[in-house]
């Protein structure tokens, strides 16, 4: 366990009540941040030093660390920083998207990915904007899309979802924990520029939540609308039933621009398209299950072939709809 490790599990020992009485949260039920980023960082250093007693002296021996291939043998991951709207930019690595806002006063960014992307974004960034991070927020806890948030460490406020947080600990993912949670709504505000982040309830996880950009008219969110893509492998971590009511949710927002964690940008209309795909998924599983038919007999029947062209089709069908067989199966009761 290393030292920033160490110093962020401070955080989680600090109340919500403790941090209201240092002046840090005004959060749960006030949409807007009542405090500008630097005195907020500087709370959070103040409150979250690590008490000398406890501070290890000096950095544990390494364990002698695996070869790591030569440069030459990797292949050259593929990075990019690329416009959607305004001021919102999407960073691509290799099949991993992030989103960030630029603004005169730093910056908001969705999502660290890994230590070397994040890496090279911190420099990117500086390159192409001279500016750094001032928040890294979590679209939800999975780590292929939130470790690395170390790299920002010195400069960024780290937030999520509240049971964002929890996972990250329970599951130690190897990243910052969130200095700053919300349950339903949070607006983060920065160089006079407005990220809503907003809870749509359970779906491709239990906490996971979307970005909007209202300025922009861009939503980013992340693993559970994919754009012209079938779900991933065999709906871990998901909730059916749930997901399709945060989709019902998704639309009834503003935005045009639909930002993905994977693939290209869409809009509205492709978060229908996803939820017509899951509800007849569901509706034709349910089907059979009642018509007392196997998992094998309803993945061989149920092709979804109206979906054919979607990305991910040849790899995840049979997964996503054995995983649906599952879970119908499980929320229901037959004669
Ligand atoms: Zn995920």
């Amino acid at each position: 366990m290393n030292t920033s490790f160490f110093n962020y599990s401070r955080i989680l020992k600090l109340s919500g009540a403790a941090l209201m009485a240092a002046g840090i949260l005004s959060l749960h039920h006030s949409p807007v941040m009542a405090f500008g980023h630097d005195k907020l960082k500087e709370s959070l250093e103040q409150l979250t030093q690590p008490p000398p007693q406890q501070a290890p002296a000096t950095q544990p021996a390494q364990a002698t660390p695996t070869p790591a291939p030569a440069p030459s043998q990797r292949p050259a991951p593929k990075r990019s920083i690329t416009n959607i709207a305004g001021n919102v930019y999407q960073f691509k690595n290799n099949f991993h998207n992030s989103v960030l806002m630029v603004t005169p006063d730093g910056i908001i960014f969705v999502d660290p990915i890994n230590n070397d992307a994040s890496t090279w974004l911190k420099a990117e960034v500086k390159r192409r904007f001279n500016q750094t991070v001032k928040y890294v927020v979590y679209s939800h806890d999975h780590a292929d899309h939130i470790s690395g948030g170390e790299v920002f460490a010195d400069t960024a406020i780290f937030v999520a979802h509240e049971r964002a947080k929890r996972d990250i600990i329970d599951e130690k993912r190897a990243t910052p924990v969130p200095d700053i949670t919300f349950t339903d709504k949070l607006t983060l505000e920065l160089g006079g520029k407005v990220v809503n982040l907003n809870y749509v309830g359970r779906n491709h996880s239990d906490n996971s939540i979307v970005i909007s950009f209202p300025a922009e008219r861009v939503l980013h969110a992340v693993d559970f609308i994919p754009v012209k893509s079938v779900a991933f492998r065999d709906l871990p971590d998901s909730f059916i039933d749930e997901w399709v009511d945060s989709l019902k949710t998704v639309e009834a927002m503003d935005f045009d621009i639909l930002s993905p964690g994977h693939g290209g940008l869409g809009t509205k209309s492709d978060v229908r398209a996803f939820r017509g795909y899951f509800e007849e998924m569901r509706s034709a599983v349910t089907e059979m299950a009642r018509a007392g038919k196997s998992a094998d007999e309803v993945v061989a029947a149920v092709t979804m072939d109206k979906y054919k062209s979607w990305g991910g089709y040849g790899s995840f069908i049979k997964a996503n709809v054995r995983a649906m067989y599952e879970r119908v199966q499980a929320n229901r009761r037959g004669n």
